[in-house]
């Protein structure tokens, strides 16, 4: 079932003659239970289509939907949708406790039903060692714990999540992205994540949604977006990318021959508006890329220019030969590559179609 669907989102601010398009005809639909990333670097509109769904800003043009239903007519306390902020915003003077019961109590809950309800949540985010500790006596990644604990506790439908984890050291912030996903299997709360860390979204999300400058440009599982990127940006934004030029030499339906800078003619579909002569643009993964001796069959040959060791795998940059470009090859250690090759030696570059 769908729990939040934008539908032609538009967002405009600013003065006549002086606009900012934050969100540009934006469209996606988000399922119950899911979690669900908005990525994308600063300013693309990620917090902007955030309040939006919140109820915090109302569209220039569009709507947005809550579990089918359009809300422009609900003030956000009416949504069934609660925020948590990259600043917590905690009560410094009150309590752990005091803290997640504080909304529950100003929506006018019985008290019984308030101290069941901090009980659940304080053991949700395993803070129930604490709950008696004010919280300016807590640290930074437990004064998160309790913000999503005072956020799940009036048991919104969708919780909307801003750059929870940005101000959180590396290591706190792994451990947490492992303790989210936790927290929103067991509540089944659909969680809308926001982060512009595209290694977070990888790793913590059911489906991505890819922002650049108001649109969205991509929507998928974190396998679909890192394997199959529709746009260069996103081959780009995620993971590391090779991007080689070629030619399109000859098309048969929406197969095409592709040229590529040895002179090797390899089969790939191609979009309906390429024609013939077309340059287009390859996106290959370095670890999708094979060393093969220089007298193999291979897509490109070149001469190493520099190997890193990295511990589990060891990157090579490749010169292709007739061109300035370098293309990077990551190889797993336990093939043992390292040992073999070096810089100044010739290779052959072998790249299975489908990682193109
Ligand atoms: P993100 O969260 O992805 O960093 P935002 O949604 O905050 O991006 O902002 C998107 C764009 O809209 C930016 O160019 C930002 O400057 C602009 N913007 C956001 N809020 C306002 C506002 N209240 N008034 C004017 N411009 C705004
Ligand atoms: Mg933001």
């Amino acid at each position: 079932a769908v729990a939040v669907e934008a539908k032609n989102v538009s967002k405009i601010f600013g003065a006549p003659g002086a606009e900012v398009r934050a969100l540009d005809n934006v469209s996606v639909t988000i399922r119950q239970n899911e979690f669900f990333t908005l990525l994308g670097p600063s300013g693309c509109g990620k917090t902007t289509l955030l309040r939006l769904i919140a109820g915090f800003e109302m569209p220039s043009d569009g709507s947005i939907l809550l579990e089918g239903e359009e809300v422009a007519h609900l003030p956000p306390y009416k949504r069934h949708v609660n925020t948590v902020f990259q600043s917590y915003a905690l009560f410094p003077h009150m309590t752990v406790a005091q803290n997640i019961a504080f909304g529950l109590e100003m929506l006018g809950k019985p008290k019984a039903e308030v101290q069941q309800t901090v009980t659940a949540m304080l053991k949700l985010v395993r803070m129930e060692e604490l709950k008696d500790r004010r919280t300016s006596q807590i640290s930074g990644g437990q004064q998160q714990r309790v913000a999503l604990a005072r956020a799940l506790a009036p048991k919104p439908k969708v919780l909307l999540l801003d750059e929870p984890l940005s101000a959180l050291d590396l290591k706190l912030r792994k451990e947490m992205q492992i303790e989210l996903k936790r927290m929103q299997m067991e509540t089944g709360i659909t969680f809308i994540f926001v982060t512009h860390d595209q290694e977070e979204a990888l790793t913590m999300s059911d489906r991505i949604a890819v922002m650049s400058k108001g649109k969205i440009l991509q929507i998928g599982s974190p396998a679909e977006i890192y394997e199959h990127p529709t746009v260069r940006f996103v081959a780009d934004f995620i993971g590391e990318t090779n991007f080689i030029e070629a030619e399109v030499t000859q098309r048969i339906a929406n197969e095409g021959q592709i040229k590529l800078p040895s002179g090797i003619v390899i089969s790939h579909p191609v979009a309906e508006n390429v024609g013939v002569g077309a340059t287009v643009t390859l996106a290959i993964r370095p670890e999708r890329i094979d060393l093969v001796r220089p007298d193999a069959e291979a897509h490109l040959k070149g001469k190493i220019s520099n190997v890193v060791y990295f511990g589990t795998d060891t990157t090579f940059h490749v010169e292709i030969d007739g061109t300035s470009k370098h293309v990077t090859a990551r190889v797993q250690n336990r093939r043992g590559h390292q040992e073999v090759l070096k810089a100044g030696d010739a290779v052959g570059l072998r790249i299975a179609p489908e990682a193109m």
